[in-house]
């Protein structure tokens, strides 16, 4: 006896042993058959043609960060069309906010504000009284106005923060942008949230995944460093799974911060971990620890990336690493010589050299078999750079939505003979690599049809062309949503594909991605959703 059992159905598997069946039956939140029409069924579904594909599985959001960016002002283009407009915005945010209390916003882009960050006197105008932190698209940077200057004690000149900026105008005051680790400091105010806060902020948060198809996700960083938003942040998703509020399966990188010396024997190589010794796997279908998350550079569209040469015209600005050189190796070493998965933010090509030095030297000093160490972004790659990842096993995760919403930033940011470098997809594949798909939510919209319209179309929010040569089909981009996230987080036989056995984490879709113009991928619709054998969404479908 199966509990489900989708039939005359249009299955795109996943699984190279059969890459497309009619029917899919499911019992104990397992695939319990693909194709042979179980004898019997507590629920039989007849679903018209329609699509089924494993789960959409996001390799990299910041699923925290996006639920509690629902209830700050959004302060993205579009909406937001000027400076003028996002003042506004805020002004109209203030006139509920009683002074002293915080007005946040999410998600501006100065690329698209005609070039400017926003200003903290004309922030100070907008919102009287209250406190101003407006968070760039990128989560790299951040602008405050005068009064959280003052809290934070840094309205003078010369303040100096390692890994980050205080910028200043022409005559040395702080112009309130606060860069990379400056942002830390606005944090010290602001921070730790409650828990009980960010439960909600999953469970809002998971609600929408599930009604765009995704079962799984990997939150890109938690509990230390700018991206946290509480030391204890992985008791927020546990509350939220006790209290069915999870929906989706998600892994949670340790942000790198938090790692310390163990106090273990010496033979046991345990240099750095967290408590108890638990590290990368531990866990369970639901709720596991992935990678450790490694900050190297920051950010391309806010030009604070580490780059060999400068972005285009603009000076003599390579960016900067998050922390010295050397500290950032010993960091990536360490964590690999403890059993770790790491992970390093890397975007510009001198972050990816030093991370890929990295990899080869811990894997020199300390061999492991299959580490799968992964490189978050991996933006601008220059041809040898795409080599030696392929050798070392390396595993790229780039993003496909940031074409359309930060393309012509990108474009800009590195000038045309660097075009050719940008957010690689089909050279990765061609070297052997794996590319899984993921959004890196709040950044850019997280919808997985979105994500793999990018992939495949590869076109600015101006019309641009966006490095199409790096343009992967749309077969290729399923498979990286699916299988490919899968295999970036060690579970590719436990999810990602469609086959006996398998987690039952299914999406129902409209039409074929593979059949439809490209063109049409980003408007095809969700119809249902399965996590764990039980519908989680249902446009209608399941009856
Ligand atoms: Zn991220």
């Amino acid at each position: 006896m199966t509990d489900l059992a989708l039939v005359n159905a249009n299955v795109l598997t996943m699984d190279p042993a059969r890459p497309r069946a009619t029917a899919v039956a499911v019992a104990g939140g397992r695939i319990a058959a693909v194709d042979e029409v179980p004898a019997k069924a507590l629920r039989l579904v007849d679903l018209r043609g329609a699509t089924v594909l494993p789960g959409f599985h996001d390799a990299h959001n910041h699923m925290i960060g996006f639920g509690m960016s629902l209830g700050e002002v959004d302060i993205g283009s579009p909406p937001v069309g000027s400076l003028d407009e996002l003042y506004a915005a805020i002004a109209r945010r203030a006139e509920t906010t009683a002074p002293g209390e915080w007005v946040i916003g999410t998600g501006y882009d100065q690329n698209k504000l005609g070039g400017h960050h926003p200003d903290r006197d004309a922030l100070d105008r907008a919102a009287p009284g209250c406190r101003v932190w407006l968070r760039h698209t990128s989560g790299h940077m951040c602008v405050v106005n005068s009064v959280v200057l003052a809290d934070l004690g840094i309205d003078a000149a010369g303040t100096e923060v390692p890994g980050g900026r205080v910028a200043t105008d022409s005559g040395g005051r702080p112009t309130g942008l606060l860069e990379e680790r400056a942002q830390l400091l606005v944090g010290s105010l602001v921070y730790p949230y409650p828990l009980a806060e960010l439960t909600d902020a999953i469970a809002k948060a998971a609600e929408q995944y599930l009604k765009e198809g995704v079962t799984s996700c990997t939150e890109a960083g938690i509990g230390g460093g700018w991206v946290a938003h509480s030391p204890a942040e992985l008791a927020a998703y546990a509350a939220a799974r006790d209290q069915g509020r999870l929906g989706v399966r998600v892994e949670l990188m340790t942000a790198g911060e938090v790692l310390h010396p163990l106090g273990a024997h010496a033979d046991d190589n345990l240099v750095a971990g967290l408590d108890l010794g638990i590290r990368t796997g531990f866990g369970d279908d639901w709720l596991r620890l992935g990678a450790v998350k490694i900050f190297a550079d920051g950010s391309l569209v806010g030009r604070t990336a580490a780059m060999h040469d400068p972005f285009a015209g603009n000076g003599d600005n390579r960016g900067y690493l998050q922390a010295d050189a050397a500290g950032l190796r010993a960091a990536i070493i360490a964590a690999h010589r403890s059993g770790w998965q790491v992970a390093t933010h890397a975007i510009g090509d001198r972050a990816i050299d030093l991370a890929l030095d990295a990899y080869a030297e811990a894997l020199e000093l300390y061999p492991r078999p299959d580490p799968r160490h992964r490189i978050e972004h991996f933006a601008v790659v220059q041809p040898r750079q795409v080599t030696r990842a392929a050798e070392l096993g390396v595993i790229a995760v780039p993003q496909g939505r940031f074409a359309a919403e930060l393309g012509d930033g990108m474009l800009a940011a590195v000038g045309p003979d660097r075009h050719g470098w940008l957010y690689r997809q089909r050279s990765l594949l061609e070297a052997g690599m794996v590319l899984p798909g993921s959004s890196d939510r709040p950044v850019v919209a997280g919808a997985p049809l979105l994500g793999i319209d990018g992939m495949v179309n590869r076109r600015t929010s101006s019309g641009a062309p966006f490095n199409p040569d790096e343009a992967v089909t749309a077969e290729q981009a399923l498979r990286a949503w699916t299988w490919g996230s899968a295999y970036a987080s060690r579970q590719e036989h436990v999810k990602g594909s469609i086959a006996p056995g398998l987690l039952a984490d299914l999406v129902v879709l409209s039409e074929d991605p593979t059949a439809v113009s490209p063109d049409r991928i980003a408007g095809l619709e969700v119809l249902a959703t399965i996590t764990g054998g039980q519908p989680r969404y249902d446009a209608g479908i399941l009856g």
